[in-house]
């Protein structure tokens, strides 16, 4: 994805590449045991995940001029199942021994470089711009650095289960608010700008606020649900991911800020 022919380019947020951001290093240790474990006597075992969102404001790229390019935009990667094998880099970790408490995995998922093309409207006087409908915003999922302790296979299924399950949420949520930015984004087609920096001064505001609280929802999941331990918390979190809609991308929109408001977390 480029913006062909583009003559200018700017970038919007704070411009922290994905994958650079010091999110990335978030929420490891202060870990404590579960409060269950299984029939067999195994040691408990911990999900450390953080979500990488591409930094606080994310990266919007918009590009000026050339030939207008016709095509429709785009949210990629909404729908994407994690796999344990394809998505997690397997990492040789000591297994939790009775009691002990340590980290299980990490997952890094988030929304990409977003990128916009202004294109002049025909006949304008003064001349304006307006975007063209071929923005594309993509959901990410770092499968390098997302990683699994080798000792994850060793334990049943329903315990593997489960540590996926919390980590898919993670992704789920980092899809959902890539799908509230695009929709915000999408509300700007109507609009039109006598130069880039009035986009960029919208773009900022969408930046500030929906994308920049990505972080901040993957990290309240986290604390709520203390990592996947508390079944009750997670429970609540996966109604929460349903009611906005995970399988339903185009057909029940609701913004998932939306739903974790009415649900008391406002950020
Ligand atoms: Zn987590």
């Amino acid at each position: 994805m480029s913006g062909a022919d583009a003559s200018t380019k700017t970038q919007t947020g704070t411009g922290a590449e994905r994958g650079t951001s010091k999110d990335g290093t978030l929420d490891r240790g202060n870990e404590r045991p579960p409060t269950t474990s299984d029939a067999q006597g195994l040691a408990p075992v911990s999900t450390t995940t953080t979500a990488s969102t591409g930094g606080a404001a994310g990266t919007v790229t918009s590009t000026v001029g050339g030939a207008p390019q016709i095509g429709e935009s785009q949210l990629i990667g909404f729908e994407r199942q994690l796999d344990w094998k394809k998505d997690f880099v397997p990492v040789e970790k000591p297994a939790p021994g009775p009691g002990e408490w340590v980290d299980a995995a990490e997952t890094f998922a988030g929304i990409g470089p977003v990128e916009v093309n202004l294109v002049l409207v025909a006949d304008s006087k003064p001349p304006v711009f307006r975007l063209v409908d071929n923005m594309i915003v993509r959901i990410t999922h770092d499968s390098k650095r997302s990683w699994r302790a080798t000792w994850i296979q060793s334990k049943p299924k329903a315990v593997r289960e489960r540590l996926l399950h919390h980590e898919q949420r993670h992704y789920d949520i980092a899809a959902l608010i890539g799908r509230d930015f695009f929709l915000e984004l999408m509300q700007l087609k109507r609009r039109t700008y006598e130069n880039q920096a009035a986009l960029q001064r919208d773009l900022e505001t969408l930046n500030s606020s929906i994308r920049s609280k990505a972080q901040a929802v993957q990290n309240r999941y986290d604390e709520d649900t203390e990592h996947g331990k508390k079944q009750d918390q997670q429970d609540r979190w996966d109604k929460m991911i349903e009611a906005a809609g995970i399988e339903a991308a185009y057909t029940q929109k609701k913004p998932l800020l939306e739903v974790l408001g009415a649900a008391g977390i406002t950020f």
